[in-house]
């Protein structure tokens, strides 16, 4: 397939999130440099300065941001997906790291990004310009390589003195637009530009040496966890073309993020085995499907249906099940319910996917179907019980029903399934809340706010709740007990924020 449609290369014109999360990652690093100036040796402060508890803090802190961020893609499948993906290339490495979490950023802009505590982030530009998996997850084990290796913590390492200063600088501009004040917005917005490309400049002298490391470790990680090993070389030789082409409008924010040189290239296809050697897994169907799904959100909705029934067309009688399903997704966004359920059809009749079940269980609530929709779900859930955006949907769909005691009565059971799902946990708030349980409404949004990185609102909301005048012994000591331990984690975190200065 060659590279098609303005709408994959298009670039975001405005400060997308990436931007915002450099800006974020200044302010962290700006910070750290106050610790940094109270040493007289700059040489190796990262070992010295920087914890993994204040690396997870500041991580924690953009991530808690960036949720909030509408690119924040939220969708539970998309996020399965991208986890499952990352998670089986960590468990390739010789010590996994088992607190990585994995996300992904609506955002044309071809790029994938480690923050330091351990969060990678990928475009959704990459799903589209992808050929296979094998690309993606060559992308994807090239920033895990970033993380194990230590990247982030090694370049705050290497900054100097006179660049802290103007970062800090800059930092300021920059939390002054997250103040509100609405004149300095758009000085901010171009501080941050600068600062970002800043940024980069300084670390280029550790960027080559640190891009040829990941690329050799993401190598390895990409081959033992069963990928094909070319799609590393193919994916990023792909790019460099379509840069030189001017195949984008503007350089993909790739290549300004992770300098690629043909050097660079050639060094991962001398060390990717021969053809003959590889024994290349064929796609796995949730790629497809997920790729298809974030193909299906680009552009206007009747551009969506007419680029899937164009590929529809230009196959044939080959209808590929991700590009019906991908035709779904968009005539959903178009609001042609009926012309849902009939494309889904087929997909549907003998063996399902939870996508499918998903979507046609989704339409029919659109359409005011709601016992229908409630049905499907519950079918669904039997044959694909792991399956967290059917058991989400579902209770999602029995509380906008309003049918509060249903809620309570499932929720616990999916919990135990995906016990770290905040959603599950704050619609069971919702259903506390609506049945007058007010200790218990507390208690589950304080799980949620937990999982969602927010500690200070989570003992906030256990504070609300041992207050309450309980007659139950058992739920007022259980309720003291985790507001102990809630606060020990935050007092650690707080520490940590206090020692890089950004409380
Ligand atoms: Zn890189």
């Amino acid at each position: 397939m060659p590279l098609r449609g303005p709408a994959i290369i298009a670039a975001a014109p405005s400060l997308p999130v990436i931007a915002r999360t450099v800006a974020a990652l200044l302010i962290a690093f700006a910070t750290l440099s106050s610790v940094a100036q109270g040493l007289p040796d700059l040489g190796d402060i990262s070992s010295a300065t920087i914890t993994e508890q204040q690396e997870k803090t500041v991580g924690n802190r953009i991530m808690r941001d960036l949720r909030a961020d509408p690119a924040y893609v939220d969708d539970p499948e998309v996020a399965d997906y991208i986890t499952g993906l990352g998670t089986r290339l960590m468990s390739a490495a010789d010590i996994p790291r088992r607190d990585v979490t994995y996300f992904v950023v609506q955002d044309d802009a071809i790029n994938a990004f480690a923050l330091v505590g351990g969060h990678i982030g990928m475009h959704t530009g990459l799903f589209t310009l992808t050929q296979n998996e094998s690309e993606l997850a060559g992308v994807m084990s090239h920033e895990i390589a970033h993380i194990l290796q230590k990247h982030q913590a090694r370049s705050i390492a290497g900054a100097s003195r006179a660049q802290w200063a103007s970062l800090a600088a800059m930092a300021v501009a920059i939390l002054a637009s997250k103040s509100g004040s609405s004149s300095s917005g758009q000085m901010a917005e171009a501080a941050a530009a600068t600062a970002g490309a800043l940024q980069i400049q300084s670390q280029l002298d550790y960027t080559r040496e640190h891009e040829r490391e990941a690329d050799r470790v993401g190598l390895t990680l990409l081959e033992r966890a069963g990928f094909d090993p070319h799609g590393m070389a193919s994916f990023f030789e792909r790019l460099m073309r379509a840069n030189r082409l001017n195949e984008f409008k503007g350089a993909p924010s790739y290549l300004r993020t992770h300098p690629l040189t043909t050097e660079r290239i050639a060094d991962m296809q001398d060390r990717t085995p021969a053809p003959i050697l590889r024994m290349a897994r064929s796609d796995n169907l949730d790629y497809r499907l997920m790729r298809a799904k974030l193909r299906a959100a680009v552009g206007s909705p009747t551009e969506a249906v007419a680029y899937f029934r164009a590929e529809l067309a230009e196959k044939g009688v080959v209808r590929l099940r991700e590009d019906v399903y991908g035709l779904a997704v968009a005539q959903r966004r178009a609001r042609d319910f009926d012309g849902v359920l009939k494309t889904l059809e087929p997909l549907r009749t003998g063996e399902s996917h939870p996508a499918f079940e998903r979507l046609a269980a989704q339409v029919l609530a659109d359409r005011g179907q709601a016992e229908e929709a409630l049905e499907v779900y519950r079918k669904a859930l039997k044959s694909f019980p792991e399956t967290r955006a059917l058991a989400v949907g579902y209770l999602e769909l029995l509380m906008d029903k309003g049918r509060a005691r249903e809620v309570i009565a499932e929720a616990e059971e999916r919990q135990r399934k995906f016990p770290e799902d905040p959603r599950i946990y704050e619609l069971q708030a919702r259903a506390y809340e609506a049945t007058g349980r007010p200790l218990s409404q507390h208690r589950a949004q304080a799980e949620a706010l937990f999982r969602s990185g927010n500690l200070g609102a989570a003992v906030q909301q256990l504070d609300w709740a041992v207050r309450l005048k309980n007659n139950d012994f058992y739920e007022q000591s259980s309720a003291e007990a985790r507001l102990r331990e809630l606060r020990a984690l935050l007092e650690i975190e707080r520490a940590a924020e206090k020692a890089l200065k950004i409380s």
